[in-house]
């Protein structure tokens, strides 16, 4: 089977990387940096309005593909929440010497906790690694989309985009 977004439900590195919002292997590893997995050319565009730094450009047409300039990128994660799609998370690479930093949406229940070891997932929902939870946001501006931060072993900088549901 060839891999892709359309048989799969799930893009590969290679789709990610024509899309002007996914970062250079580079541009990953030089901090905190918003990433945006959304290369459908759907009618959706509130991930613009909620960039209060004008980083992220819709445009004219609604179905134009999100862009990001990453030199206008804070690493907020406005944007995360905003987000229909739950397409949106943050990495930094820098956060520690063995640990890297991952902020992802999460609208499951029960939330994780502070402190709580939890499994990192690729975009196919597989294992990648275990992870702590260092931060869990879920303001009533959120509407009901959590956003988790997690640390994880920079060995899996790359696959981790967020973790397995806990069941109670
Ligand atoms: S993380 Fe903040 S600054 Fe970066 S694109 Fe998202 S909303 Fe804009
Ligand atoms: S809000 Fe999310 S799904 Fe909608 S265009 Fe932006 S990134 Fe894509």
């Amino acid at each position: 089977m060839e891999y892709s977004l359309k048989t799969t439900g799930a893009p590969t590195l290679e789709e990610l990387h024509k899309s002007p919002a996914f970062p250079t292997h580079d541009q990953l590893r030089k901090g905190p940096i918003a990433v945006i997995e959304c290369i459908e050319e759907i009618p959706c565009n509130p991930c613009e309005a909620s960039c209060l730094k004008g980083a992220i450009t819709i445009g004219e047409s609604v179905t134009n593909l999100p862009k990001i300039d990453f030199e206008k990128c804070i690493a907020c994660g406005m944007c995360i929440a905003a987000c229909p799609g739950l397409a949106i998370y943050i990495k930094d690479y820098t956060y520690s010497d063995k640990n890297a930093l991952l902020s992802f949406p999460y609208e499951y229940y029960p939330l994780p906790k502070v402190g709580d070891m939890v499994k990192a997932v690729d975009r196919y929902g597989k294992y990648v690694c275990d992870a702590k939870v260092i931060k869990v946001r879920n303001p009533k501006s959120n509407d009901h989309t959590a956003v988790v931060t997690i640390e994880y072993p920079k060995d899996h900088f790359e696959e981790a985009i967020n973790m397995k549901r806990i069941f109670e």
